[in-house]
C-alpha cells in the first residue's frame, strides 16, 4: 500500500509541473497568429475550446452584425487566459498588424459565464471621424447591456464603432439585452456632483502614519456601535468590474484628446504623465487581478483620477470607508490625529458617531469556504496589498507606485 500511495503521490508531483505550464503554452504569441488565420476564411472567429457550448443563434447575431456595418469588422471570441490578462490590451494592434486592413477590431473574451469586450477602431488613412472610447462613453445603455452571452455586448460594439466611423445615430439596445435589474444599477453612484479640490497629503513618510492609522482603526472597531440602516448587501464585484473598464475607457478617451492638443503647455504636459501613470495602475490591476474586489476598486479609483487629471480637474481622493462611493470630498476625524477623506454619506454617518459599513471583503478563510465572514478591507493586513496599505490613495496618493512596487515583489 505505502509503495502504491507514494506512486500516486510521485504522479502527481511529476504531473504538476506540466499542469501549471499548460495555461501559459495553451495560449501563446501563436493566439493572434491563429486568430489571424481564422480570419482570412470567417470575419468571425471562435476559439476551438469554446466551439463546442456556442449558441448558434449567438453567432448568428453576431455574423448579421458584422455584414450590415458596411465597413470590415474583425471579431475574435476567446476564453479569458493568463496571456490575455497580461497582453490583451495590445491584441488589436497585434491583430491590426497581421491582417492590415482598416476596420474595427472586436476582441470578446469570457471567464466563467461573463463577457467582456473591447473594439477598436482603425480608419483608413486621413479619414476622420469621432472617437469609438468618446462614443461609448456617451453611449447612456452602456453598462446595462447583459454580459452572460456574447452577442449583445458584441452586437453593441459594432453599433458605436458604426457610429465612431460615420456619425450614424446609435441605436437603442433591445429590450431582451438589456439586464433586468439595470434601471437602479449604473451610474448612481458616480463623482458627477463633487467639485471640490483634493486636500493633498503628501507621499512620503506614510508608512509610519497608515501603521497607526491601522492599528487605530482596528482599536475602534470593537468600541463603535455599527450603523444598521447601511447594511447588508454586499457590492457585487461584477459592478466594480464594469464601472472600472468604462472608467478606464473614458480615461483613456480624455487623454486621447489631450495627446491630440498640438502645443501643450508644461501643465498639460505633467498632467498627461499623472494621468498615464494612473491609468497604467488601473490596467494592470485590472488585468493582473481580473476578478479580485480590491483590485477592481483600485482601478475604478485610478481611472477615475486619471479622467479627471486628463480633463483638467482637481484630482480627488476617494472615500476612505469606500473607495466606490462618491469622491472623498469630506474630512473626517477618525481617530485623535488622524483624518480621512470621505464621501458626504459615510461622512454624515461619522458626525453621528457611528462606522460606516466600509467596503467589505471576505476574510481569507473566507476565500476556501469555511467561513464566509465578510470584513471591512481596512482590517486586513496593509503588507498584502497596496489598496489596503494607502486606503485606496485616500492615506497616501501613491497607490499607482505601490502597485507597480507589489507586482515586482511579485515576479521575483
Ligand atoms: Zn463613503
Amino acid at each position: 500500500m505505502p509503495v502504491r500511495l507514494l506512486a500516486a503521490l510521485f504522479a502527481a508531483v511529476a504531473f504538476l509541473p506540466a499542469l501549471s505550464v499548460l495555461p501559459a503554452h495553451a495560449d501563446t504569441p501563436e493566439l493572434p497568429d491563429r486568430i489571424a488565420a481564422a480570419w482570412k476564411t470567417d470575419h468571425v472567429s471562435v476559439d476551438e475550446r469554446l466551439r463546442p457550448t456556442m449558441p448558434a443563434s449567438e453567432l448568428a447575431r453576431i455574423r448579421a452584425a458584422v455584414k450590415s456595418a458596411g465597413f470590415p469588422v474583425y471579431v475574435a471570441l476567446v476564453p479569458q487566459s493568463p496571456y490575455l490578462s497580461k497582453g490583451g490590451y495590445d491584441l488589436p494592434t497585434l491583430l491590426h498588424a497581421r491582417v492590415g486592413v482598416p476596420g474595427v477590431y472586436v476582441i470578446a473574451t469570457v471567464s466563467e459565464r461573463t463577457w467582456s469586450v473591447g473594439g477598436t477602431l482603425y480608419r483608413p488613412a486621413g479619414l476622420r471621424g469621432r472617437d469609438l472610447y468618446s462614443v461609448k462613453a456617451q453611449d447612456p445603455q452602456r453598462l446595462k447591456v447583459v454580459y452572460d452571452r456574447p452577442a449583445p455586448l458584441i452586437v453593441r460594439t459594432i453599433q458605436q464603432a458604426a457610429t465612431a466611423y460615420d456619425d450614424r445615430p446609435l441605436p437603442a439596445v433591445p429590450a431582451t439585452d438589456l439586464r433586468p435589474d439595470s434601471a437602479e444599477r449604473g451610474l448612481s453612484v458616480t463623482d458627477k456632483a463633487d467639485r471640490a479640490t483634493f486636500i493633498g497629503m503628501g507621499a512620503g513618510g506614510f508608512v509610519g502614519l497608515v501603521l497607526t492609522l491601522v492599528l487605530g482603526l482596528r482599536r475602534r472597531r470593537g468600541t463603535v456601535k455599527r450603523e444598521k440602516s447601511v447594511a447588508a448587501r454586499p457590492v457585487d464585484v461584477r459592478d466594480v468590474q464594469l464601472r472600472a473598464d468604462q472608467k478606464i475607457q473614458a480615461a483613456e478617451g480624455a487623454l486621447a484628446r489631450l495627446d491630440r492638443r498640438a502645443k501643450k503647455s508644461t501643465q498639460q504636459l505633467d498632467r498627461r504623465d499623472d494621468a498615464y501613470r494612473r491609468l497604467d495602475a488601473a490596467r494592470t490591476l485590472r488585468a493582473d487581478q481580473p476578478e479580485d474586489l480590491l483590485a477592481c476598486a483600485g482601478a475604478l479609483v485610478l481611472a477615475r483620477q486619471a479622467e479627471r487629471v486628463a480633463s483638467g480637474a482637481a484630482l480627488q481622493p476617494p472615500c476612505f470607508f469606500d473607495p466606490t462611493h462618491n469622491p472623498g470630498t469630506a474630512k473626517v476625524g477618525w481617530s485623535d490625529d488622524v483624518e480621512v477623506p470621505a464621501c458626504q454619506q459615510c461622512a454624515s454617518i461619522v458626525a453621528r458617531g457611528n462606522t460606516p459599513r466600509g467596503l467589505r471583503v471576505p476574510t481569507k478563510a473566507g476565500l476556501f469556504g469555511h467561513d464566509t465572514k465578510q470584513v471591512p478591507y481596512w482590517t486586513l493586513d496593509p503588507e498584502d496589498s497596496p489598496m489596503v496599505a494607502t486606503g485606496f490613495g485616500a492615506l497616501s496618493d501613491d497607490l499607482p507606485e505601490q502597485v507597480v512596487a507589489s507586482r515586482k515583489d511579485e515576479v521575483r
